[in-house]
């Protein structure tokens, strides 16, 4: 039974209103520093938490009384710094997947980030031929540099590899069919799927093979009246093993030359080096592609490449020019932040292998191995020198994965800290290290928590330990 100082009634009237909160000293500080929207939003939410709370309990038959004025005052500021963060914000990734495309793909390099922070603080030369005093065009920051590194003809920049295609698909192919092997009709994250985008580009889908084998012969076959185009899709995120077949990007080239029908091949990632010395087989370089005599081929900026978000389409002039004056283009052009790392970017490549460590892609993909371990081994010890006798840090040989539709069966050979508490599951440890500020995102295993260094810069060690430390040290409410 309750008291008559737990009727319901009496304990909530206990609460402190809005108002009466609001006038607090504490509260009127933190309306100092922020927007009192966030802060009467946090205030009326901690006192409707609050409020829950009490009739939850009460429900029980839980004896309670109501929080007393500080533990509420010190939960809205709590709030209100959560609020007060950016949504978008720095996170660590410890996963060890490069191209962690929820954790935003490629991190740019210095030479990027320096251009991005000048064409975003002044006017720029973004559209304006300065030699003339006229209207310039922004695909010309890029396009010397794409054909000079590819060999292409020419070359077109637009939003996303996605926006790439369809603008392709839909120039090439608007109200007749494009022949693409069923073995090739995939879905990448975050909606891609490419029977979806041909039917918003205006073309029609003719399948042809099977799942696991296709042979010129099929394509063959299906050419036709109505075929505008072949289109070969590099698989991105899976890999077809067993009894297979497909037909090389030039064997479907030399078809096309012989029945008159353009050829185009979506790439995906975009290497536009060979990975192949640091173990990683099967990724076909950009230049290489463009050996075949492919008529066009469609890649992304912030996958192998290591740029920012951008889709790339290089290939014959002709096309190039067909796509160009397509109103399509002008909804999926790149932004000028853009345009600047990736122009960067670019020259960096321009520069030759010295220039290649400084792009963060490719420097996590080439790492050596014992880099990697040191790092792992730097994090190991200032975690332990904190950790709580009740969580366990070893270090672990492990293997990472490049991620963003490349490789997707590479396995890169790594270092990862792993965590382990008596006291708490992996899923609560993991969960705290993303409450962290900046986050950290690690993966579980064989319950324990992995912190994989190869995707964790060495800058950014002394900051892990510094972030994580004291979760560890703090073993009650992880
Ligand atoms: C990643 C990928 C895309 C989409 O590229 P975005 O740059 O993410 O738009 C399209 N096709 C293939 C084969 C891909 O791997």
């Amino acid at each position: 039974m309750a008291t008559p100082e737990q009727q319901p009634g009496l304990l909530l009237r206990q609460i402190p209103s809005v108002d009466e909160v609001l006038h607090e000293p504490v509260v009127q500080r933190i309306l100092e520093a922020h927007p009192r929207w966030l802060v009467v939003e946090a205030v009326r939410e901690t006192l409707e938490e609050c409020r829950q709370k009490l009739l939850t309990l009460l429900r029980q038959g839980v004896e309670t009384t109501p929080p007393d004025l500080s533990t509420l005052l010190s939960e809205i500021s709590l709030r209100v710094l959560h609020r007060a963060r950016p949504s978008l914000r720095r996170v660590i990734n410890a996963t060890g997947v490069i191209l962690h495309t929820n954790l935003g793909r490629a991190p740019l390099s210095p030479e990027a980030q320096a251009r991005v922070q000048e064409v975003a603080q002044y006017y720029s030369t973004l559209e304006f031929d300065l030699g003339q005093g006229t209207r310039g065009s922004r695909q010309l920051h890029v396009e010397g540099l794409f054909t000079r590194l590819t060999g292409a003809e020419a070359a077109l920049t637009v939003n996303n590899n996605a926006a790439a295609v369809l603008l392709s698909i839909n120039t090439i192919a608007e109200g007749r069919e494009v022949i693409v092997s069923r073995g090739e009709l995939i879905e990448i994250g975050g909606s891609f799927r490419v029977p979806d985008v041909m039917r918003k580009a205006g073309g029609t889908l003719r399948e042809v093979g099977t799942t696991n084998r296709t042979h010129p012969k099929d394509y063959e076959e299906a050419i036709g009246e109505r075929t505008a185009l072949l289109l070969k899709v590099h698989p991105s995120n899976f890999h077809i093993v067993g009894f297979t077949s497909e037909v090389s990007l030039l064997e479907l080239v030399t078809l096309g030359r012989q029945r008159g029908v353009p050829v185009m091949m979506d790439m995906g990632s975009g290497a536009l080096t060979d990975l192949t010395p640091f173990g990683l087989t099967g990724e076909p370089t950009v230049q290489e592609a463009v050996k075949t005599g492919v008529d066009l081929i469609t890649f992304s900026g912030d996958k192998l490449l290591g740029g920012p978000q951008a889709g790339i389409c290089v290939g014959r002039k002709t096309l190039i020019e067909r796509l160009r004056k397509n109103p399509l283009a002008r909804a999926v052009r790149i932004d000028k932040l853009s345009l600047a790392a990736l122009e960067a970017t670019l020259r960096v490549y321009l520069e030759g292998e010295k220039g290649l460590a400084t792009i963060p892609t490719l420097a996590m993909i080439t790492c050596p191995l014992e880099q990697i371990r040191q790092r792992a081994e730097r994090v190991r010890e200032g975690l332990q020198a904190q950790a709580h006798p009740s969580v366990r840090v070893t270090m672990e040989e492990q293997r990472s994965e490049v991620g963003g539709g490349a490789l997707p069966t590479a396995r890169l050979p790594t270092y990862c800290v792993a965590l382990q508490s008596t006291q708490h599951p992996p899923h609560r440890l993991e969960a705290a290290l993303r409450r962290t500020d900046p986050a950290v995102v690690g993966r579980i295993k064989e319950e324990k928590v992995l912190l994989d260094l190869r995707t964790v810069q060495d800058e950014e060690v002394g900051l892990l330990i510094g972030t994580i430390g004291p979760i560890l040290a703090n073993t009650v409410e992880p």
